[in-house]
């Protein structure tokens, strides 16, 4: 960016922009180089012309929600990385009938907030991301999902903010599979979930309630949270689990630099302290070649790319 530019991205958001700031200090892997801006916006109205503007000036761009899926690299990002905060995290609830509610979430809600807040309220739907560490943003992008349950299954629309304007799309409209939406590559870098709405029917609060807490007791036996990680970094291959094959390929502990296979779950690679994402990525091909050989099947990273 030039200065003029500089100036003029100072001049659309009510919040200071971080200059040439470290992304590690943003990503649950705690990896990253710096990016040219990170800029926060708290403000609705603030996004579309921020938008208007990077698409304007070819500008590049992507957000971060939690930070939790991604891996940033080592040479960062030579843009602008968006983060939506304050007016972006808030939540509405509308009765549709006797049993269903429509719960209208921003793109920057916590989602594990959000699903134990609506357990508390006695709803039903979301009980599967009251351990998952992301945004609704994130969790729209990623089809976020645990326990057999994705938000596929409760998304109703989403609202995305695009350099031309919002763009409402329905559940018919898009097009979740597993870990993945089909229309992220499109959109990558072109369009924000602003908000989404999911759809949750009312039920048994001390029974919702008692089942979040045995999915979160589940999550606690089987997760390593000694390092900092990105959650599960390959997808699962169909009927079958990817930590299965990289386990039995003998990865558990193994390490290049400061990354690891984690010895808990083989399907989490840690930063064990110190780790770049030039050692991630490293341990990544290691393992995906590995695994090919001894099994035939080419793991596919659920982790996205910065
Ligand atoms: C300990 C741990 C446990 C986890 N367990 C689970 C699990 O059980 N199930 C599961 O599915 N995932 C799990 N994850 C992964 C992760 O939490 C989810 O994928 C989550 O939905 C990512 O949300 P985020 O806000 O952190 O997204 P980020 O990691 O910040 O971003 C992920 C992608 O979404 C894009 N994005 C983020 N916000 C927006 C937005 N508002 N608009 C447009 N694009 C956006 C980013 O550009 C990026 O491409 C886990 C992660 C950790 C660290």
């Amino acid at each position: 960016m030039n200065r003029e530019q500089q100036k003029r991205l100072m001049g659309l958001v009510a919040m200071p922009v971080q200059w040439q700031c470290n992304l590690s200090r943003y990503t649950s892997f705690a990896i990253g180089g710096p990016a040219e801006a990170v800029v926060n916006i708290h403000q609705i109205r603030e996004l579309q012309p921020l938008l208007g503007f990077l698409a304007h000036e070819d500008i590049p761009w992507r957000i971060i929600g939690k930070g939790s899926n991604i891996l940033v690299r080592d040479e960062g990002f030579p843009g602008v990385i968006l983060r939506l905060r304050g007016e972006f995290a808030t939540v509405a609830e509308e009765n549709t009938d006797d049993r269903s509610v429509l719960v209208r979430a921003g793109g920057a809600t916590n989602l594990a907030r959000l699903s134990w807040s609506c357990s508390e309220d006695g709803l039903t739907g979301l009980e599967f991301g009251c351990g998952i560490p992301g945004t609704i943003g994130g969790a729209v992008i990623m089809n976020a999902g645990a326990w057999g349950q994705e938000i596929a299954s409760v998304l109703r629309a989403v609202k995305l903010m695009t350099a031309e304007g919002e763009v409402n799309l329905s559940a018919g409209e898009l097009d979740l599979s597993y870990r993945s939406w089909k229309g992220f590559e499109v959109y990558q870098g072109r369009a924000v979930v602003a908000a989404a709405e999911l759809a949750l029917q009312r039920g048994d609060r001390h029974t919702i309630l008692a089942y979040c807490q045995s999915l979160q007791e589940k999550r606690k036996a089987i997760q390593p949270n000694e390092n900092a990680n990105a959650g599960s970094f390959f997808k699962n291959p169909p009927g079958d689990s990817a930590g299965r094959l990289i386990e039995a390929s003998g990865f558990k502990g193994f390490r290049v630099g400061g990354a690891m296979v984690s010895e808990g779950h083989a399907n989490f690679l840690v930063n064990t302290g110190g780790a770049t994402a030039c050692d991630v990525l490293r341990l990544m091909e290691i393992v995906q070649d590995k695994v090919k050989r001894d099994c035939g099947v080419w793991l596919d990273p659920e982790v996205h790319f910065i």
